[in-house]
């Protein structure tokens, strides 16, 4: 499962850089940014992220998920617009030179320690 897949790079992740020294003190929360392009079940994710963190170091740490909306940006007349599918065109000029400026993340953004 994706869901999962996921919650388990980010548990790795963050274990990584509890044991290198990198982060210190107990953490509460880790926030996950998630393109809304990843197509991820966000309760999904935090249900998981749960299940699979017992007996490890972020056993009880909540994961907080953190939607980021996917945006384009034509390369025609310049104009950023919001991405509601996988296949897009700009609306302005319909044009399909167009760079995704965000909606592909997926990224450890912070954690919070107590
Ligand atoms: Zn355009």
């Amino acid at each position: 499962m994706h869901e999962a897949g996921i919650a388990e790079s980010v548990i790795v992740a963050v274990e990584r850089r509890v044991k290198s020294g990198e982060i210190q003190g107990r953490l509460r929360r880790v926030f996950l940014r998630v393109g809304t392009l990843q197509a991820v079940l966000r309760d999904n994710l935090e249900f998981l992220f749960g299940v699979l963190s017992r007996g490890t170091l972020l056993e009880g740490v909540e994961l907080v998920v953190e939607p980021v909306e996917a945006r384009g940006l034509c390369g025609g007349c310049g104009r950023e617009f919001v991405i509601h599918e996988l296949w897009f065109l700009c609306p302005a000029c319909g044009s399909t030179d167009v760079a995704l400026v965000s909606g592909d993340e997926l990224l450890v953004a912070e954690v919070e320690i107590e």
